[in-house]
């Protein structure tokens, strides 16, 4: 079974995604790590993070197995990553790694952006997860208070729109959902219940498309 889980940020995709990994036995991608892994290389080299020719050998240099996390995470490397994943050349790059972790014999749930319409078109199910920005921007908001960032909303709620405009916007695999995606709005939900609600659709798709 593939589950690919396509939304926005702070939907609570990433979340959802692991938990249905975890109660299915399956392996998770996220694969907003590959695009932030591709930024944090640019960073790191300390070039121009659209620059399309040094983004493309970053990501063709990327292996899975080789990310630190701890790097990649928080909003500013989600806004640089937004800025190298608009480039085709880098998703490009990226298809075939993300294709084959979705071709694992036991199957796999992947979460992102794409992954319903151009990663894995033939997913068993598809669920585009979404939330209001001002619901998402709350939850960003609680997390990072939570890690001891001292942090306005009001710039976490710029900072998600100027993310989805940028991510919705692009020509390259913009982010929609899947004309056979099921859209599961979490902005009256508790991890719990966007949880449930997850099992249940996946339940559904799997009793059609074993
Ligand atoms: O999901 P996450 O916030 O980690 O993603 C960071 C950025 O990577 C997104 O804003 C988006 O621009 C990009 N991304 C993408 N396609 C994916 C996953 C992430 O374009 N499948």
């Amino acid at each position: 079974m593939i589950i690919a889980i396509d939304g926005p940020a702070a939907s609570g995709k990433g979340t959802i995604a692991r938990r249905l990994a975890a109660h299915y036995g399956l392996p998770h991608l996220d694969t907003g790590l590959l695009y932030r892994a591709v930024a944090r290389v640019r960073l790191d080299d300390g070039g121009a993070l659209d620059d399309p020719q040094a983004a493309l050998s970053a990501a063709r240099g990327l292996a899975l197995t080789e990310f630190d996390e701890a790097r990649l995470r928080g909003a500013a490397m989600g806004e640089a990553a937004s800025v190298v994943a608009a480039i085709p050349a880098v998703r490009a790059a990226l298809v075939d790694m993300q294709r084959r972790f979705a071709a694992q014999a036991k199957g796999a749930v992947l979460d992102g952006r794409d992954i319903g319409t151009v990663i894995a078109p033939d997913a068993t199910v598809k669920i585009f997860v979404t939330a209001s920005p001002e619901t998402r921007a709350q939850r960003r908001a609680l997390e990072l208070r939570a890690h001891g960032e001292t942090i306005d909303y009001a710039v976490v709620l710029a900072d998600i729109r100027r993310r989805d405009e940028r991510d919705s916007g692009r020509s390259a695999a913009p982010l929609k959902a899947a004309d056979d995606a099921v859209t599961l709005d979490t902005s009256e939900l508790d991890i719990d219940g966007a949880f449930a609600a997850a099992l249940a659709i996946c339940e559904r798709a799997r009793k059609h498309k074993p």
